[in-house]
């Protein structure tokens, strides 16, 4: 891009940026950083889009999504393991027998299920 455009393009846009309202509340938009702008009143975030023809020039403004915070998970590669034994109380005598393991009961002998 010539310097003869930049200024042109300048130029229409601190003519856009002068005449244009948030849609919302009618506030002023400031420049931010070309072709950023933002309104005065309630800090929305728009693009002041451009286009230019030889005798005409017609801008509009286009409200910048809110860009979603990156959230990062940070999971712990660490698992921890925990052996979960189930413990299964001897119908004949109350004694507690581990159900994956035992197959009589430590207690009376009885078959444990
Ligand atoms: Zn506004
Ligand atoms: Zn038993």
């Amino acid at each position: 891009m010539s310097d003869r455009q930049l200024a042109n393009q300048r130029a229409n846009f601190n003519l856009a940026l002068k005449r244009s309202r948030c849609p919302k509340d009618n506030g002023k938009v400031l420049e931010v950083s070309m072709p950023d702008v933002v309104c005065e009143k309630c800090s929305t975030m728009y693009v002041l889009a451009i286009q230019s023809g030889t005798f005409t020039m017609r801008w509009r403004l286009v409200e910048k999504q809110n860009p979603q915070p990156v959230i990062q998970h940070t999971e712990s590669k660490e698992v921890i393991q925990r052996e979960v034994i189930v413990k299964v109380p001897c119908k004949y005598c109350g004694t507690l027998n581990d159900l994956a393991s035992a197959k009589f009961c430590s207690g009376c002998g009885a078959p444990v299920k």
